[in-house]
């Protein structure tokens, strides 16, 4: 999974004799570089509609496309090249650019040129044309991370050889600025390895006149010895408990029960009574400026209910994955959202359970357990014992009551006990061929 954080720096950079450089000399050369950045770009773009010409005529006379190994050859190891090495011999001599950073740049031009190119043979948008504001791509081995008492530092190797020699610098080195934990805790993870630093961009602020880092990063996914692909949690998101999850055949449980949710509704909601109340009878100088003001307070509770479900659902899908892991479940399967829209509870209906499940996919991944989605139907309705559906094997909301083989359970916990089973939602298919009894 790959996520960017933004990150302001302040230049630090010295030269090969270790002499501080000005600021404005940093952004000069940075700028330049951007300004090749763009060339580069435009000159790749401007190969791939070539090539694509080419391919297009070669197709016209030939009844097929050329392959590479057709028309370009590397003679001195007679190995093929393709468009990529091509561009990059063409290029790299012309350029400041490491060829690391050569390769990410005219990479993701290629990228960006195969992504239009239906449209532009439509004729729906023209050539790519980058502008002079391009961002400085790096790739990955070329940016280092370290913390040096207490603060963060960040070196970028962006010069071939030549660049090195003409500016007399070898790598630009800047503090990053730690605007709070979160981004602290990134950069630790970064620097213990335990994230992956990902081919990232080097872009300058205008306005702030500032270069920023957007740091890329992953969480490749560390498989833990212990977490076993083939044990699965089944994770009920449901009415009558917020979470109920269960592994098939274990009678334990890990549930979250609603009283929190219940208590903090009972109290937001008089509270939005009594607020409502006092907007209307007025006399606390809200009145006079239309309903929307008078009844502002009332509105800011929306922003306080979509706290508590944030530090809610943090606390919630954290408490599982927790679970998981001590169950040694290497995977988690959860019914892709249901009816929650028919809930009749509009609580229940707002309490954004696809929040939860975001939340719980995100904290899975970091932990290297798999999430598998199913597609709900008839897990609540369905016997875990035996497997018979019945809508009427359900008592109430709380308690399910096979009417085949009379297993009575917590009804959460019977759909738990369904959605843990590998392949769940297929089984239902052809359990229910015949027609739901
Ligand atoms: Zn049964």
């Amino acid at each position: 999974m790959n996520k960017v954080v933004k990150l302001a720096l302040i230049s630090k950079v010295k030269d090969k004799d270790g002499n501080d450089v000005k600021y404005g000399d940093v952004c000069k050369i940075l700028w330049e570089l951007q300004r090749q950045t763009r060339e580069i770009k435009n000159k790749a773009v401007q190969f791939c509609w070539e090539w694509n010409g080419f391919s297009s005529e070669y197709n016209n006379l030939f009844g097929e496309y050329p392959k590479d190994k057709d028309y370009l050859k590397n003679k001195s190891e007679g190995k093929p090249i393709v468009l990529r090495s091509f561009v990059y011999d063409r290029l790299k001599s012309d350029y400041y650019l490491n060829s690391s950073n050569l390769s990410t740049t005219t990479s993701l031009a290629f990228k960006e040129f195969k992504q239009y190119l239906t449209d532009i043979r439509k004729g729906e948008r023209s050539v790519l044309n980058y502008k002079n504001n391009q961002p400085l791509e790096l790739h990955n081995e070329c940016i280092w991370l370290e913390s040096n008492n207490g603060k963060f530092i960040t070196r970028f190797s962006f010069l071939n050889k030549a660049g090195k020699d003409f500016y007399s610098i070898d790598n630009f080195t800047f503090e990053v600025i730690v605007k709070d934990n979160s981004t602290k805790t990134i950069l630790e993870r970064c620097i213990d390895s335990i994230y992956g630093i990902r081919a990232s961009k080097l872009i300058y602020n205008q306005k702030k006149k500032q270069w920023f880092l957007n740091l890329s990063y992953s969480f490749e996914a560390k498989e833990i010895a212990t977490l076993d692909k083939d044990k699965i949690l089944g994770v009920d998101l449901g009415i009558a408990l917020p979470i109920c999850a269960s592994v098939y055949g274990d009678l334990d449980r890990f549930t979250i029960k609603g009283g929190e949710i219940e208590h903090f509704r009972k109290s937001i909601e008089s509270r939005k009574r009594s607020l409502l109340q006092q907007g209307k009878v007025c006399g606390d100088g809200r009145i006079g400026h239309g309903i929307h003001t008078r009844n502002k307070p009332a509105y800011n509770i929306e922003d306080k209910i979509a706290r508590f479900r944030d530090t809610a659902n943090h606390k919630y899908s954290r408490a599982l994955i927790d679970y998981a892991v001590r169950k040694g479940c290497g995977t988690i399967q959860m019914e892709m959202l249901k009816g929650i829209t028919e809930e009749k509870d509009p609580f229940l209906k707002n309490w954004t359970y696809f929040d939860l499940q975001q939340k719980i996919e995100y904290k899975a991944k970091e932990k290297g357990i798999k999430v598998v989605y199913i597609a709900p139907k008839y897990t609540s309705r369905r016997c875990s014992k035996c497997g018979h559906i019945d809508k009427d094997n359900r008592l109430t909301q709380a308690n399910f009551l096979c009417l085949n083989c009379g297993y009575k359970e917590n009804a959460d916990y019977n759909a738990s006990q369904n959605i843990a089973i590998k392949d769940i939602d297929k089984i239902i298919i052809e359990e229910t061929k015949g027609g739901e009894s």
